[in-house]
């Protein structure tokens, strides 16, 4: 069994490490011989209209300052192209996920974008344009990035079909409301017991929700050697903490997308904790 990876060398804009990064990492799960590639169709950017402010979107579009790089990257027509691919992805990563149970989408950048800007890094929340696009859906998003999903909070405050259950170790304003869950670990400082306990309190609120999709965000920036960690985890508990995910939502019997979300080290590095998550990901789903 391979993968369905979607990604599209449109993802990669030149000049911006955090997405150069994603060719590096396409190759690499290619080369692996754990994926199949999936390019997905061209972005309808209409799809945003209500999710974010209209005035947010224009800019964005258009590259009207100041509005337009408030994620911290600066706009250029690459960055905006990238973030529509990437949103794309999403969705057909999503449909992909619902007719064959497990998709990734090789995307980062979404989680603490809200309505009217976007933030660290996130220009738009493609977590929640899934939930927008498929109001009937119940989306569970399970973000083990090493900053709180607070965007995604914030659009679960909105959409009545959204769910974010948020582990990390910088909160980044991640602080939980009816739909929202908090959980603060660091692995060096808290220890795996905290670790584990964190883990089954999400699997409790996932069997609880029921949701038609689970969106994981399979944060590389909380490992050891990233620069913005303060979680800690070692390669190896990484790949623990991804296993853990995997097997809840399989055991769930919920369809499944995952993104690989931050990653601050050298490119070559983040590919292969990417690459390890992807192999998890296989080691779990492709058992009968
Ligand atoms: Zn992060």
């Amino acid at each position: 069994m391979k993968l369905a990876v979607f990604y599209d060398h449109a993802y990669a804009a030149p000049g911006v490490p955090s997405l150069a990064r994603l060719a590096v990492a396409a190759r690499t799960l290619h080369d692996a011989g754990v994926a199949d590639l999936h390019k997905p169709p061209a972005f309808d950017m209409h799809l945003l209209r209500g999710l974010h402010t209209d005035a947010y979107l224009d800019a964005f579009d258009a590259g009207l300052e100041p509005l337009a790089s408030t994620q911290g990257i600066r706009w250029n027509p690459g960055v905006r192209d990238a973030t529509y691919a990437m949103l794309a992805g999403q969705l057909a990563a999503a449909q992909h996920a619902w007719s064959h149970g497990l998709a990734m989408n090789l995307a980062r950048g979404f989680h603490h974008a809200v309505p009217e800007r976007g933030s660290g890094f996130c220009a738009l929340n493609g977590l929640a344009l899934i939930a927008h696009v498929w109001p009937s859906m119940k989306v569970f998003v399970i973000d083990c990035d090493e900053h709180g999903g607070n965007g995604t909070e914030e659009f679960a405050a909105r959409l009545p079909n959204l769910y974010n259950a948020s582990m990390f170790g910088t909160r980044f304003g991640c602080l939980g409301n009816e739909r929202s869950w908090p959980y603060e670990v660091r692995l060096a400082r808290d220890g795996r017991r905290a670790h584990l306990r964190a883990l089954a309190a999400i699997e409790q609120r996932l069997v609880r929700t029921a949701p038609d999709l689970v969106v994981y965000q399979a944060g590389a920036d909380s490992h050891e050697g990233d620069p913005k960690s303060r979680s800690g985890f070692s390669t190896r508990a990484l790949a623990e903490r991804d296993l853990a995910v995997f097997r809840m939502v399989r055991t769930a019997g919920i369809p499944m997308l995952f993104v690989v979300a931050g990653g601050y080290q050298r490119a070559a590095d983040i590919a292969r904790i990417n690459l390890t998550t992807a192999r998890c990901a296989l080691r779990v789903f492709s058992r009968a």
